[in-house]
């Protein structure tokens, strides 16, 4: 059984070692940003609401973004386990997931924190923007983006290392060598 919820700014490689390993694991990755783009996309109700946010790199309210959780997490497909990366991003959204994680019978092994320096960040950032086109990806809105994060989710690895539920890596190390490391922890 693999639930791990993946921590770290943006930039860190989160989705990219979340997506990895849950082919690795057979477990379905749930990040929040890849719903909230697809459903921007597709030009659904959420999509709409939650567009201007991720544009300005503010985090889209809770109220959007709590039930479509409780909902992921509440499919068939994820009695296996499951990834989280991108949720929880704030203490409130935390506190909800350890009482619907409670609620549902389903708790995390662990917290994985990706370390990397900012500098490093913005310019993994700048590049996906020009690889990618994503809409925040751009310059001014991942200076937002780095604040946001600094305020209203670092305060969770605090959080997360009182609970001892915190792992630590270095996530300026390649790719394959983070991965080696989820894959110690893990086993
Ligand atoms: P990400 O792909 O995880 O970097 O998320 C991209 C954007 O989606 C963020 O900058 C936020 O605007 C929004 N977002 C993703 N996850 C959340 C969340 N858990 N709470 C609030 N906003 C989120």
């Amino acid at each position: 059984m693999t639930r791990l919820v993946f921590l770290g700014p943006p930039g860190a490689g989160k989705g990219t070692q979340a997506k990895q390993f849950s082919v690795l694991c057979a477990v379905p990755h749930i990040s929040t940003g890849d719903i909230l783009r697809s459903a921007v996309s597709q030009g659904t109700e959420l999509g709409k609401k939650a567009q201007l946010y991720m544009n300005a790199g503010e985090l889209v309210p809770d109220v959007l973004i709590l039930d479509l959780i409780r909902e992921r997490l509440s499919s068939p497909d994820v009695s296996p386990g499951w990834l989280l990366d991108g949720f929880p991003r704030n203490v409130e959204q935390a506190i909800f997931l350890d009482t619907l994680l409670e609620e549902i019978g389903q708790p995390f092994e662990c917290v994985v924190n990706l370390d990397v320096p900012d500098e490093v960040l913005v310019s993994r950032l700048v590049q996906r923007g020009l690889d990618e086109g994503r809409a925040d990806d751009t310059e001014g809105t991942i200076r937002n983006r780095l604040e946001v994060y600094r305020q209203r989710t670092e305060p969770l690895i605090d959080f997360y290392r009182s609970r001892q539920q915190l792992v630590s890596i270095d996530g300026n190390q390649p790719i394959e060598v983070v991965t080696a490391e989820l894959n110690k922890i893990v086993s």
